[in-house]
This record gives C-alpha cells, structure tokens and sequence, in this order.
C-alpha cells in the first residue's frame, strides 16, 4: 500500500456468536456457494496483505466445528477461536481481549460475507488519517419517521448513510472505548458507536451494496444468486 512505511499489525475479530434469532438459525454456518458462509469473509482476510491476524468468536458449543473448518480451509491467520458473550458488543470485547497488542483491530460480521480487499484498504487509509474508519452507503430510499402506523416527517435523507462492517480502530482509541462502554454500562450497536461516545472521531468510507448482512432467507437467496456476478476469491 502507498505511503506504508512499516510493517503494521492488524488484527480481525469476528463476532460469529449470534444465534440467528431473526433468520430462525445459525446463518453464519448456512452453506453458500458451496461453504459455510463465515468461510468467504475469512478467505478475504486470509487473502488482504493487510491482516496479520484473525480471531474468530463463536459459541462455546461451535468452537470445534469452527476450527475444523478452519483447519480443512488451510487458513493460517486465524490464531484463537474463542467464546462469546450475550450480545454482540460482549462478543467483540472478548475478541479484543484476545488480541495481541496491534497497531489496528477490524471487526466485521460474519454475516456479511462479500467483504472486499478494496474495503479493507479504504479502512486502513481511513484509520491512518483519523484514527477510526467505517465502510458504509449513502441511503437511497426515501426515509420517514412512522408512530403507530402513521408517518409523522419525512427525514432528510441527504446526509445519512447506512452503516456495515468491517469496522476498523487503532488499538488505543479502541481500548479506552471498550473501557468506558463497560465503565457506563454503554450498548452500542456497533463499534463506531463506541469510538464516538469516547470522543473521537470517525471516517466513512465507501462500503458496497453487495457488502450486506445475511439476516433472513430472502437475504441468503439474494446472496446465492450473486454467484456470477461477483468474483469467487
Ligand atoms: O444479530 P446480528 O445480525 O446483528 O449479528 C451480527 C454478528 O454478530 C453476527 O455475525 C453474529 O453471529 C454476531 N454475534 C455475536 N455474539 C452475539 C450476537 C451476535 O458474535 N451475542
């Protein structure tokens, strides 16, 4: 990468503890285009020269599925398959425990499986000009403010984006927002919400709509069709 000096530790944590209460399963573990679906994002950390690590956090009773798929997968980046928590964010926090000291943790849901090598670059640049970065799209519906079935306003959509993952943090500014979102007793809905509450700030770069989280069947079968259109890894 342009402007890379020294060689950075970067490290993944993905939350892949979920039980999948709106899909009625354990998508993460769904098979699409032939494998689980958290193999294709970490393909693509295997993939980026930018990771050097991978923590995968999963239910205590999926730790030996998860590193045999590893292990039959041949990747070599993920070092620790560990527990998670209730909610997503306890999840992630225990990934981060796990992590060695770095210079910057990814964090991306194992849920989305069309991650791209571009996106990671765009965090990393992200991350280096402020310090924390996100991938999202600028919203294209038109948005309103609804109260027992009744619109009350139409929302500006104009400065509003629609926020996905990976999301990237330098170490320091993510572990005093681990320590205050404990300390408050704070519960975010992703990470960003974390770095924002410790006050620092936050840059948006370009995710992609092909970059969405597998939530429900019809999200598993739009994901299968787009075999052919987006290439395999
Ligand atoms: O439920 P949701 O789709 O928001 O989950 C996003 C990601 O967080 C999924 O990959 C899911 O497996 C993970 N998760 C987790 N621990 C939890 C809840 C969700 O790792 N307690």
């Amino acid at each position: 990468m342009a402007g890379r000096f020294y060689f950075m530790n970067i490290q993944v944590i993905i939350p892949a503890a979920g039980s999948g209460k709106r899909f009625g399963g354990k998508k993460q573990f769904l098979s699409l285009w032939d494998k689980p679906v958290l193999l294709h994002s970490l393909e693509c950390f295997e993939k980026s020269s930018q990771v050097t690590g991978v923590i995968v956090v999963t239910s205590e009773d999926e730790i030996d599925l998860v590193q045999t798929l590893i292990q039959r997968s041949g990747l070599k980046k993920v070092h620790a398959v560990i527990p998670g928590g209730k909610e997503r964010q306890d999840s992630v926090r225990l990934g981060f425990y796990q992590a060695p000291l770095c210079d910057m943790v990814l964090v991306h849901d194992a849920a989305r499986p069309f991650v791209s090598l571009e996106m990671i670059d765009r965090l990393v640049q992200g991350v280096q000009e402020v310090g924390a970065a996100v991938v999202g799209i600028p919203v294209k519906d038109t948005l309103k403010n609804v109260a027992g079935g009744l619109v009350k306003e139409t929302v500006d959509r104009n400065p509003l984006w629609s926020i996905q993952t990976p999301q990237a943090i330098r170490y320091d500014i993510f572990k005093k927002a681990v320590e205050l979102s404990q300390k408050e007793n704070f519960l975010g809905t992703d990470e960003s919400m974390l770095v924002e509450k410790a006050g620092f700030p936050v840059k948006i770069v370009m995710g992609s709509a092909y970059n969405f989280k597998i939530t429900t069947p019809e999200d598993l079968a739009i994901a299968e069709a787009l075999k052919g259109v987006l290439c395999t890894r």
